[in-house]
């Protein structure tokens, strides 16, 4: 079965993304040229507005954010073009150091930039105030009010310039090294040498000897870079607390919280709300168990297909987009609209290729162009889904760049997965609701809630170390690999508590998840956007076509208020505790009908 999984073609092995809105390649020397206009424009704005920011009238204040948003959507064009273009192919050379160029290119233009914000935050409340009333500024208010929340925590110019300039040399290389470092680990497996990335793939195999092996391999590997993983770790742990300290932040999540515009009262809602539920978690691994006919489910079981002929579902590339843009179209044709532009405009890359990233992202790029979707497609149901995921956030992102422009564009993390998981919750249900045989579906569904889990609550057990190992680090000091070791047995342990029997070998694996180091503090906010989605699509359900539009306006709306105020014209309150139960209670309701679906399907089990 996997062999003829390899054979098949999806027809997704030509749908390569043109990136010629951008530049016609990596030495295209019109590149060169907007980089030395833009120094040149970003020279003279500096020159026109520096130390005169906090006195500008409301006209000029237009003015002069007119002046960025054109800086900030030229430098965004290059960026993109370079992340796009090495994603396509890591391995080669030329695209490695075009984006480390583009990178260092782009630390200068904003160290060029930084007074703006900065020099803005210095104007009196009175002043600022008075300008934020005026109607001439009413496109811009919310950007201006909004870079005020980090007045308290902000420092000299001189010091933040020299934060930005040592972070080249400071957290951005050790991060840099850290992927340097375990995209070099290699796993033993029978004797073979293969990537961390191949080994976590045998996890998902059906042959339990192949995931126990797997397993040790990966836990050995890591243990062999325990030396290096752990002082990077402290490393970035100390780095953060010192700039937390300096900049009087009150905890290690309030700088992550503020820039995700989520307050903190919200944010521990929300934690709290799922780390009381584990139970939800719990009850669907005892029934995998079952299903898959073990005594005891162990670390290396987690992730196992269960015993269902789901394998077999196979989409072409036009099956997929066929389906993807039937249910967008039945909800809104203004989505199936903008979806069809990627198919037909060539916005998306979907071939697995040697060199290619790994994954699945939609990049938002900036409103002179359009987002561009990237995919790893095979053909599976749950690459369909993906691909559903990523258009939603591709219509989000256009949508929004149409309605505010650059400056309103960018979701905060937490909103950001609103019209991506929407999107996919639209073509699960109708894939279920075609599916005939109760055995598929089962698979289905398992599948949809061990997504689900991945994103809510293996999350918010991730933020739970993560909490764990910066409070540690901040009272104790320099931490050993067998305190981080605890930490993380204890929070994963919490999570599943008696459904899988995690060992102490399963200490390790904390070390080599990139986004405690690149992004601190940034997984809850998966947990947030899916949770808020599973409430969205409730009230869908209950409301039907009168919730369309305003969802379509919520999008569109961006990142131009505060995302609370944002989501109330759908009649969302953030800030109303039990709301985020209500997403839970749509879970516990997805297990609920997974367990009886189980139950039909196979009476003799149970
Ligand atoms: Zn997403």
């Amino acid at each position: 079965m996997v062999e003829a999984a390899v054979e098949r073609t999806t027809g997704a092995e030509n749908v390569i993304w043109d990136l010629s809105v951008f530049y016609n390649g990596a030495d295209d020397p019109a590149m060169q040229r907007d980089m030395e206009q833009l120094d040149t424009q970003v020279d003279e704005f500096a020159a026109a507005y520096r130390g005169r920011v906090a006195q500008l009238d409301a006209e000029e204040m237009v003015d002069a954010i007119k002046a960025l948003e054109t800086i900030y959507d030229r430098s965004g064009r290059i960026g993109a073009f370079a992340s796009l273009l090495y994603s396509t192919d890591t391995a080669n050379p030329q695209y490695g150091a075009l984006i480390q160029k583009v990178t260092e290119y782009g630390a200068m233009i904003n160290q060029k930039l930084l007074f703006f914000e900065l020099e803005w935050n210095e104007a009196g409340d009175e002043t600022a105030q008075k300008l934020l009333n005026d109607p001439t500024l009413a496109d811009y208010r919310h950007y201006l009010e909004a870079e005020r929340r980090y007045k308290p925590y902000q420092l000299s110019e001189i010091e933040e310039q020299l934060l930005v300039e040592k972070s080249v040399t400071g957290r951005s290389a050790w991060v840099r090294f850290f992927t340097q470092l375990t995209s070099a680990i290699r796993a033993d497996y029978d004797g073979q040498q293969i990537t961390l990335t191949q080994a976590l793939t045998k996890l998902h195999e059906a042959d339990r000897e192949t995931r126990r092996k797997a397993n040790a391999a990966i836990t050995t590997a890591l243990r062999g870079k325990a030396m290096e993983l752990t002082y990077i770790f402290n490393v970035l742990a100390a780095d953060k607390a010192a700039d937390d300290k300096r900049r009087e932040y009150p905890g290690w999540i309030s700088s992550r919280n503020l820039a995700n515009k989520a307050p903190d009262a919200v944010v521990e809602a929300l934690i709290q709300a799922v780390t009381s539920n584990y139970e939800i978690v719990a009850r669907h691994y005892r029934l995998k168990r079952v299903l898959l006919g073990l005594d005891e489910l162990t670390e290396y079981d987690r992730y196992a297909p269960l015993p269902i002929p789901e394998g077999d579902t196979f989409y072409t590339w036009d099956e997929a987009r066929e389906i993807v843009l039937k249910a967008f179209d039945a909800f809104s044709p203004r989505f199936a609209e903008i979806a069809a532009r990627f198919f037909d405009e060539s916005w998306i890359h979907a071939p697995v290729l040697p060199n290619k990233r790994g994954g699945a992202f939609c990049h938002p790029a900036v409103p002179s162009a359009h987002p561009y979707v990237f995919l790893n497609y095979e053909g599976k149901p749950h690459d369909v889904m993906t691909l559903a995921h990523e258009l939603g956030h591709g219509i989000h992102g256009y949508l929004a760049a149409e309605a505010q422009g650059i400056f309103g564009m960018y979701t905060p993390l937490t909103t950001a997965e609103m019209a991506s998981t929407f999107g996919e919750m639209l073509v699960f249900n109708d894939l279920m609701a075609k599916e005939p045989d109760a055995e598929a579906r089962l698979a289905m569904l398992a599948q949809k809630i061990e997504d689900s889990f991945a994103t809510i609550f293996r999350q918010v057990s991730m933020n739970r170390f993560e909490d764990g190992f910066h409070t540690a680090r901040r009272s104790e000091g320099e931490l050993t690999t067998e305190r981080f070791n605890d930490i993380w047995l204890t929070t994963q342990r919490a999570m599943f508590g008696d459904s899988v029997n995690l060992s102490g070998d399963y200490g390790i694996w904390w070390s080599y998840v990139p986004h405690f180091l690149s992004t601190p503090g940034y997984v809850y906010a998966y947990a947030f956007g899916e949770l808020l989605v599973l409430a969205l699509f409730n009230l869908y359900r209950e409301r039907g076509a009168s919730f369309v539009p305003l969802f379509v306006d919520v999008l569109a709306a961006g990142d131009s208020n505060w995302p609370e105020q944002i989501l109330a014209k759908v009649g969302v309150d953030l800030t109303d505790l039990n709301f985020w139960n209500e997403g839970l209670n749509t879970l516990r309701a997805l297990v609920e009908q997974e367990e009886q679906l189980a139950r039909q399907v196979y009476p003799e089990k149970f």
